[in-house]
């Protein structure tokens, strides 16, 4: 990643037709957890009214608790790629927590028969998973989001990073996505986006934030931006280029992270305020 005399990632890179540098923005807005066809289909068609090519959906959940909804799996892969491709989506951000799931993926989009591309997420829960780390780097053919531990050092997410680039692959992404205190906190994370320019200064990752998780509420004051909204112009203001958002069509009934979840009908304001923040600066 640009350290420690490793295999060095490039300054950005561009994959399946989309640029991820510091020059570009990318808004990963998309599903926290796949629940029905009809929550993908909606999202990428809100996506596509707006001309944003890239979305989240997650399939495989890492649960704290085991008794809640831990994704649909690969039953779900379908879905996602085939509105993917209807839709014109290129990139679709979506985690894995198990080397099988990189073969799964695989042979979904092979099934499809269209041309969306993935991008392999490492969540904060595994982000020392060395295992799990080096499979992904060993693996050519998708970049890496990797978000950061959430209990970690920077110094630790960031050698992280490092077993994904040492085992060949140097496509990866750095996200923030808050951490966590003993302090207590309005939010569900302390937001940690003041580290965008510190990341930048010592690799060559581009870098995203995910407002979604740090915030962790959808919540706006009566005559104002949601919270979510200004994470994101802290994160962009300080040099992040891409941007990862949990929206649901009906965030009441979404079956993880509902409250954290923006309304399909928010994607147009979103878009306008990343542009002009982006432009402002
Ligand atoms: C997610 O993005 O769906 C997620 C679980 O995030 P994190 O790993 O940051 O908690």
């Amino acid at each position: 990643i640009g350290r420690h005399g490793g295999q060095r990632t490039t300054a950005g890179f561009e994959y399946n037709g989309v640029t991820f540098d510091d020059r570009s923005v990318n808004i990963f807005a998309g599903l926290c957890a796949v629940d029905s066809l009809e929550s993908v289909d909606s999202m990428m068609a809100a996506l596509a009214r707006c001309g944003i090519n890239t979305t989240r959906m997650g399939a495989y959940k890492p649960r704290t608790n085991p008794y809640e909804f831990q994704g649909l799996g690969a039953k779900c892969l379908p879905w996602v790629f085939e509105s993917a491709g209807k839709h014109g989506i290129k990139v679709v951000a979506m985690e894995v927590t198990n080397p099988r799931h990189i073969d799964e993926i695989n042979d979904a989009l092979k099934q499809a028969g269209n041309p969306t591309g993935v991008m392999l997420q490492v969540g904060t829960r595994n982000a020392q998973n060395f295992e799990l780390l080096k499979s992904i780097g060993q693996q050519r053919a998708f970049p890496v989001l990797f978000k950061r531990g959430m209990g970690i050092t920077l110094e630790e997410s960031l050698n992280a990073c490092e077993y994904v680039a040492s085992e060949g692959n140097p496509k990866i992404v750095f996200c923030l996505r808050g951490v966590k205190t003993h302090l207590g906190d309005p939010h569900r994370n302390m937001v940690d986006f003041a580290h965008v320019p510190v990341v930048r200064r010592l690799t060559r990752m581009p870098v995203c934030v995910d407002p979604s998780h740090a915030i962790g509420r959808a919540e706006a004051p009566p005559d104002g931006l949601p919270d979510i909204f200004h994470a994101i112009g802290q994160g962009l203001i300080a040099g992040a280029s891409m941007v990862l958002v949990d929206f649901h069509p009906h965030p009441e009934i979404a079956l993880c992270d509902g409250p954290q979840a923006l309304r399909l009908e928010q994607l147009g304001a979103l878009q306008r305020y990343t542009t002009i923040v982006r432009g402002a600066y």
